[in-house]
This record gives structure tokens, sequence and C-alpha cells, in this order.
């Protein structure tokens, strides 16, 4: 069956590339990553450390990317939905 993901993508000189996931640093074009499962809600760097409440319900981009070090995924219920990235796709 066809993914449902949706990729989004940002332009990269004269190429689009897929967006890169903020928690894991995969290229899987922003929404909800396959490889850890973060939802992409324009959460960064600069407000890592917030709990926005969203997608990503009681996590912070900090903690997800700690739970994705430990778990490989962004929080560990998530753990049996992720996928590794693919080559394509790695950071
Ligand atoms: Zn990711």
């Amino acid at each position: 069956m066809a993914s449902s993901h949706v990729e989004s993508l940002l332009p990269v000189g004269e190429l689009w590339v897929p967006a890169v996931c903020p928690c894991c640093a995969s290229r899987t074009g922003g929404g909800t990553c396959p490889v850890c499962f973060w939802t992409d809600d324009g959460q960064g760097d600069a407000d890592a450390e917030d709990v926005r409440g969203g997608p990503n319900g009681e996590l912070s981009l900090t903690h997800a990317r700690l739970n994705f070090a430990v778990y490989g995924a962004s929080h560990p219920r998530y753990q049996d939905m992720v996928r590794p990235p693919r080559p394509d796709e790695r950071p």
C-alpha cells in the first residue's frame, strides 16, 4: 500500500530536496517522520526546550532527540512504528 506520508520540499540551490527532520536529522521531508515519528510542527533549535502540546504531545524537541538517541524513536511508544532511514535520507 502506498504511504500516506506527504513530503514537503525545501529549495537548496537549484535542487529541491526533502526537508530535514529536526529530531533525527534524516531527510524525511517534514510531516511525521517515519524514522523517529517526530511530527515536524516548525519547532527547531531556537525553541527546542518548549513543550508545544501539538502533534508531539508532551514532548519537547530536546526530549524527543534524547529519546531517539536511546530508543531509536522520538518516544518509546513509537519504537515499533519507526524504520531505519533509507540511504538517501541519511543525514
Ligand atoms: Zn525524524
